[in-house]
């Protein structure tokens, strides 16, 4: 009987777990200069809290998350995205009222059952930011650079930005009217459009079957209140100072229902149809929703596997930078416990200057032969062998894998 990881998921090694450790580490730098803490939940939460936060007639929700019952009956869910988690814990420490200002950045897998393909997985990472606090359009404008340098620093360079403003509780039912009047006279709807039209109209304009009918519906920006309208342009201006260009997408909805005004999308030409790498928005009224003060907020999530896909196609991982590997060696079976000694030293020492050194062995019970054929398939650029000659001088024999040469070194030395 043999194992396959569930149909969705994946492990996660070689050079996709470099790069994931690096876009993470990156990350980190980036949140750190902005102002941004960690801040981690659990992966699975009450289920009703994303039902709640996400909306009911969303796609999550009504089709992709993992609910189960535990075994006293409470119903959960795998979390499916982090704002709803972040919000819950930002209300549950009394934030909202306590420390209102809040920078957050969580990092994480999150679970949807999707059919998989390329770039879309049942279990995969985001990193992602909410600003709490802060309903100046500087806040959004600072959440839409900081996932576009985030891109940039790991060589995707090649982006889009869409923009949208999905207007406030006071312009958007009038989009809304106007657009089921149009969807009305759209023929042959799709089965979920059919009953968006009537739950929730504007996801029609995000399907993905018929979305490329909708080409004469009504714009948002049309319908934007003057306050609105003013903000969305003060968001524009603030991004053109920052040097981020941009497209204004008329069409962009996103897929969560807790948006009002800006929301934006980030996508890379290099991944294919799955060509969204980060997407976020203003929810200025989420936090009250879920029962806390009243707080406005915005943020972002950006999808690590696609954006590792982007990565590649840029060749981000040829550019990995591989530690040195140095494999220990013993020539002669009694030298094992100095050999080993060494190896621990050089590790600790490494670990001390930072320096970027992987080493390896030793191995006991195996020839000479053997083990260096072992650090040749390891790719080893160094083999230290411990022989008793040598040894007895308090040197040994540092063998250059590459070059195939060898030289007596004084232990002291290295
Ligand atoms: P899409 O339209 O591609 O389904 P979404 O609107 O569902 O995206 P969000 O919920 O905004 O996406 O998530 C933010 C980012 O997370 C996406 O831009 C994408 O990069 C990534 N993402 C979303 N779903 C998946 C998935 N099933 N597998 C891998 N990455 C995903
Ligand atoms: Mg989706």
């Amino acid at each position: 009987m043999t194992y396959k990881a569930p149909r969705g998921t994946h492990d996660v090694f070689g050079n996709n777990a470099l790069g994931m450790s690096l876009l993470e580490q990156k990350a980190r730098g980036i949140f750190q200069k902005h102002g941004f803490e960690e801040l981690r939940t659990p992966i699975f939460e009450d289920a009703a809290l994303f039902m709640r936060s996400i909306g009911q007639t969303t796609d999550i929700v009504e089709k992709e998350m993992y609910i189960f019952e535990d075994r006293k009956g409470r119903k959960l869910a795998l979390r499916p995205e982090g704002t709803a988690s972040l919000v819950r814990a930002f209300i549950e420490h009394r934030m909202d009222v306590l420390t209102p200002a809040g920078k957050f950045f969580y990092v994480g897998e999150m679970f949807r059952y999707e059919r998989p393909q390329a770039g879309r997985y049942r279990q995969f990472h985001q990193i992602g930011a909410e600003f709490f606090d802060n309903s100046s359009p500087a806040a959004d404008a600072e959440i839409i650079v900081l996932a576009q340098d985030l891109l940039f620093a790991i060589g995707i360079d090649k982006i889009n930005v869409h923009i949208n403003s999905l207007g406030c509780q006071n312009c958007r039912p009038l989009f809304r009217e106007a657009l089921v009047k149009d969807f009305g006279f759209v023929e042959n709807l799709c089965e979920d459009c059919v009953r968006r039209l009537e739950k929730n109209p504007l996801r029609l304009l995000d399907c993905k079957v018929d979305s490329y009918k909708f080409t004469a519906v009504p714009q948002m920006s049309d319908y934007l209140c003057d306050d609105c309208k003013d903000n969305f342009s003060l968001v524009q201006s603030l991004l053109k100072s920052a040097g981020c260009a941009y497209t204004v997408d008329g069409k962009l909805v996103r897929g969560l229902d807790y948006y009002t005004r800006i929301v934006f999308e980030i996508r890379s030409d290099a991944v294919g149809s799955q060509d969204a790498l980060a997407a976020g928005g203003r929810y200025d009224n989420l936090v009250e929703e879920l029962g806390g003060k009243h707080t406005p907020a915005v943020g972002f999530a950006l999808g690590c596997e696609r954006v590792l896909l982007a990565a590649e196609k840029t060749g981000f991982f040829n550019s990995l930078k591989k530690p040195e590997k140095i494999f220990v060696a013993i020539a002669d079976q009694e030298l094992f416990n100095e050999a080993f000694s060494f190896a621990t030293k050089t590790v600790r020492k490494g670990l001390k200057s930072n320096k970027d050194i992987s080493v390896f062995g030793p191995v006991n019970n195996k020839s000479l032969t053997n083990q260096l054929k072992f650090a040749d398939k390891i790719k080893a650029s160094k083999a230290i062998v411990f022989a008793k000659t040598e040894f007895e001088n308090g040197k040994v024999l540092v063998k250059d894998m590459k070059e195939k040469t060898q030289i007596e070194i004084s232990i002291n030395e290295l």
